[in-house]
């Protein structure tokens, strides 16, 4: 799509949103209030009070107020906080009510309400496709795929099922798809009716608390709000269909179909322009486009990164290094495959086999590492460690792999083989306080520098936990002061979803898409320690200890009393293949220079002065930089630098007679305005300028 198609499309966007509510607005400054007498009376929620008889739903009273509204709403609040749908009865003898009508364009309760339904709306006609096939299918999930946090507009949210073969080879073809949607579309025009049968209406032989939607000869066992009937979706597509994780062994793996609807056409036509848009920034678009990355069917879920990728992948790593040598951190090398005594130690083997590649080597299992942590438990443990030595950070790079299932690979973001910016940090129970905050500096300076924004929560102890009550109450007490001391009261507790083996810090950030995406993450360890037998000796009053040899551990003043250390598991980037991803589509391709696989590129304005053009790559390849030369004589002097402008080149240098007299370079900066965007600089100056640029992370 061209730039100007683009800009017209945002522009007809606005448009329609901003008509749509002027629409809405006009509805509500000409309607009259009703003063029937008697019954009770209703109040809109902009302060206008109407007088109703009897029995009415608030479908019915919108209709009275005006058609359109009627028409438009799909749910209503009641008194402020009860949702009902616009079929529900409200007795008005008498009584008082707050109602306020919810319609598609304004309220996400409304749209989830509309997923929802066009959720059983996919359900239905995917279950009658198959048995009309002879496969059996059961429906395992239904629903919307709306996140109430981030949702706040009519294109941020989708519908799926989640369905489970019973013969486990069989998979969902596009052919299917095509089918499912026509018989959508068919019972949509049929306008059959969503009715909610409450408990009494049930069988005897059903559960009394559980209530069921039934819709045409199904029943869906659930108790959201639907719409009254299948004619309000107007428009819908199926948009994605892909293999899932199961929730158990039995249902290990399912398919899901996920698609979207509106309750008009417009709606769906301004979305469909949307996703035009955002697929420009998808990773996997840009990295096509730059020549970053590829995948090869040989080797699914594992990244090649092409060599403009990988000096990408390497200034991540490098910026970081730097970090660690500020901050303390060592780096280290440690294996990539472990018999599997080291899984069964950690506890991988019992929780997480599933997850790894293993295969037998001299009779014995061997696995590939999906982690770090056991390997650097090793490290500690090499050796007797004093209480001198800590805390000890070290930090690894290391490959990691994950059995990730093959149909939820996706780009980037879901790998099989990738690595971390992993580091694992083992301290007293005391210096806890200190390297938390120490990690959440590390984590804002990281962050602050790629303009992202970040939310941060603190996940407490799950129902099953390991370990000493007074251990965990001391520890999420001492995070909950430390996040307190980092960032005031903007942070969240997220109850009972830390990991069974200590609590932790997830951080949430936002790019500057409004995308959210957890990386980072910081979380405490009291387990992998007493797995591994880790010690220290010396130290003072370490009273929370796991240690079982008491005689040893009596005297905590004496200094060669043995204490157990407490591990600290924390990344920032997480995997670095996502937060290449991430970054890709957060700056849309365009990279700041030092991140930068195209820093610079020299063209001669004829081959002329091709030797010239390349002593010059030559000088800035050796002062440091990513730097190409473009000596291709049959394209124009104009197209080469049009295609590297389109390449996000930062700096354009073109070379002729003039810079070889001079001395001095005509440069084209990609970040200046259009009119300002060419300078005369010397070799040195733009080296200066070089640096500056790395030193300031611009
Ligand atoms: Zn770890």
């Amino acid at each position: 799509m061209s730039f100007l198609k683009l800009t017209k499309s945002i522009q007809k966007i606005n448009n329609f949103n901003n008509n749509k509510i002027n629409l809405i607005n006009k509805y509500f400054s000409t309607t009259n209030i009703n003063n029937s007498g008697g019954g009770g009376n209703i109040k809109l929620n902009d302060g206008r009070i109407f007088k109703f008889e009897d029995k009415q739903t608030p479908l019915t009273i919108a209709n009275k107020i005006n058609k359109t509204i009627g028409k438009q709403s799909i749910l209503s609040r009641l008194n402020g906080n009860k949702l009902i749908s616009m079929k529900e009865i409200i007795e008005m003898s008498g009584k008082d009510y707050n109602i306020e009508f919810l319609n598609f364009e304004e309220h996400s309760d409304a749209r989830i309400c509309f997923w929802n339904s066009s959720s059983l709306v996919l359900a239905r006609a995917t279950m009658e496709y198959f048995k009309n096939e002879n496969k059996e299918i059961e429906l395992i999930n239904f629903g919307h795929l709306v996140n109430p946090q981030t949702a706040d507009n009519i294109n941020q949210g989708t519908f799926y099922i989640d369905i489970f073969f019973k013969d486990k080879n069989q998979t969902i073809k596009d052919n299917d798809i095509n089918k499912i949607k026509k018989i959508m579309e068919y019972i949509v025009k049929r306008n059959d009716k969503f009715e909610i049968l409450k408990n009494d209406q049930q069988d005897q032989d059903q559960d009394q608390e559980e209530s069921f939607i039934k819709f045409g000869e199904f029943k869906f066992k659930n108790n959201f709000l639907t719409i009254d009937s299948s004619n309000s979706i107007v428009s819908l597509d199926l948009i994605k269909n892909s293999s899932v994780v199961g929730p158990n062994k039995e249902y290990s793996e399912l398919q899901r179909i996920v698609g979207i609807s509106f309750p008009s056409k417009d709606q769906m036509n301004n979305w469909v322009e949307i996703q035009k848009i955002a697929a420009l920034r998808d990773h996997r678009v840009i990295g096509k486009d730059q020549e970053l990355f590829f995948f090869h069917p040989f080797s699914p879920g594992s990244c090649f990164f092409l060599p403009h990728g990988t000096k990408i992948y390497n200034k991540l790593l490098q910026f970081l290094r730097l970090e660690y040598r500020k901050r303390g951190y060592q780096e280290v090398i440690s294996p990539n495959i472990y018999n599997q005594k080291l899984w069964e130690t950690s506890g991988h083997w019992d929780n997480y086999k599933d997850n790894m590649f293993s295969f037998e080597c001299d009779h014995t299992q061997y696995s590939l590492k999906p982690m770090n942590c056991p390997g650097h438990c090793l490290m500690y443990a090499h050796r007797a460690r004093s209480y001198k030595e800590l805390p000890m950070r070290i930090a690894d790079f290391g490959v990691l792999h994950r059995n990730e299932t093959h149909g939820s690979l996706s780009g980037l973001t879901r790998v099989r083989r990738f690595q971390q910016d992993d580091a694992h940090i083992f301290c007293t129970p005391d210096m806890i306080r200190e390297e938390i905050k120490q990690c959440l500096d590390f984590m804002k300076y990281v962050y602050t520098i790629f303009n992202f924004t970040f939310h941060l929560e603190l996940s407490t102890r799950p129902d099953s936990y390991l370990g000493e009550l007074s251990v965990w109450e001391k520890a999420e007490t001492s995070l909950s002061q430390v996040l307190t001391e980092f960032c005031g009261d903007k942070w969240t507790i997220n109850h009972g979803d830390g990991a069974f083996y200590g609590p932790k810090i997830d951080i949430h950030l936002k790019d500057a898409n409004g995308k959210n995406h957890q990386c980072a993450t910081i979380q405490l360890d009291f387990q992998l320690p007493i797995r591994f037998n880790l010690e220290y000796s010396g130290g003072l009053n370490n009273n929370n200890n796991n240690n079982n040899n008491n005689e040893e551990i009596n005297d905590n003043n004496n200094n060669n009393s043995l204490n157990r250390p407490v591990m600290i598991h924390r990344a920032l980037f997480g995997s670095v293949e996502r937060m290449m991803a991430i970054l890709m589509e957060h700056t849309a391709g365009k990279w700041p220079f030092w991140l930068s696989p195209r820093q610079c590129i020299v063209i001669p304005v004829s081959n002329k002065f091709n030797q010239f053009a390349q002593e010059i790559q030559s000088k800035i390849n050796l002062a440091g930089y990513d730097v190409d030369v473009d000596l291709n004589d049959s394209k124009l002097l104009s197209k080469k630098i049009r295609e590297a402008t389109v390449s996000q080149y930062n700096y354009i240098i073109v070379v002729g007679q003039e810079e070889i007299d001079t001395n001095i370079l005509n440069v084209r900066k990609r970040d200046l305005p259009e009119d300002n965007k060419q300078v005369k600089l010397s070799l040195n100056d733009l080296f200066s300028e070089f640096k500056l640029n790395i030193e300031q992370f611009k």
